[in-house]
């Protein structure tokens, strides 16, 4: 799931069916409040744009920068319309952003808006396409700022719908949904991963071993100038979305 890209009556981005979307539908109709945080690289447009007028769903995405990745939305100033001005959240980043980086922008922005807006359900879409060996994406992430970020989410949120989203290096998806099964159900697994499961898993070309792996220093860091803009979205959207957003 977390075919995030697929629009109403149009299909995008390797997606035909929002189910993120049928999903907080549902959620609704059933009265609850939900709150949706997006980790995938790519900008969650069809969720955004199908509850950009109102202010029933707190939508978050997190995201590589319209200006260098698909679908070239999601910036910081698209906040919503209408009843909806102010629910819908964008904090887009430069191409270099690592882990430390991603991490200090998610922590000054996403646990302020969810306990403000208390929702009752946090759908999440989980896209493991932010890391630095990520065939079709720019960001410089690593496993273990994405287990930090799922950590957090785990604290924030009172129920928790996990669903899936991009990744196009196989080995970083088996790993780390594995990780984040791992974070959902409070376990800790062993960093050895089991001999049954490389034996399979050499057949598709996965040749790690473990399940995080050694802390491998990606081919670019962040640059002054991008850690600038990193912290003038985050101003911005203290600035804008902060004050407007409510219980
Ligand atoms: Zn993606």
């Amino acid at each position: 799931g977390g075919l995030h890209h697929a629009m109403k009556s149009r299909a995008s981005g390797f997606c035909y069916i929002n189910d993120p979307v049928i999903g907080i539908m549902k959620l609704l109709s059933r009265g609850k409040r939900v709150a949706y945080i997006d980790i995938d690289a790519h900008h969650g447009d069809g969720v955004q744009k199908a509850f950009y007028e109102t202010n029933k769903v707190l939508t978050i995405s997190l995201h590589e920068s319209g200006y260098t990745l698909f679908p070239g939305t999601g910036f910081e100033y698209e906040i919503g319309e209408g009843e909806g001005e102010g629910y819908s959240v964008n904090l887009p980043f430069p191409h270099d952003t690592d882990d430390d980086g991603y991490v200090w922008a998610f922590e000054e922005v996403v646990p302020e808006l969810i306990h403000t807006f208390q929702p009752d359900v946090v759908v999440t879409q989980l896209g493991v396409d932010t890391f630095y060996d990520d065939p079709l994406t720019n960001l410089q992430l690593s496993i273990f700022g994405y287990e930090r970020v799922l950590k957090r989410i785990k604290d924030l949120a009172p129920r928790w719908v996990a669903l899936g989203g991009g990744g196009y290096n196989i080995s970083n998806v088996a790993r780390a949904w594995t990780l984040a099964w791992s974070v959902m159900n409070g376990m800790e697994l062993n960093e050895d991963l089991p001999e049954s499961f490389f034996k399979e898993a050499e057949k598709v070309g996965i040749e790690e071993r473990e399940l995080r792996g050694n802390p491998r220093t990606p081919p670019h860091s962040l640059n002054e100038e991008s850690r600038e803009e990193i912290e003038r979205v985050v101003g911005y959207i203290k600035k804008t979305i902060f004050p407007k957003v409510k219980r």
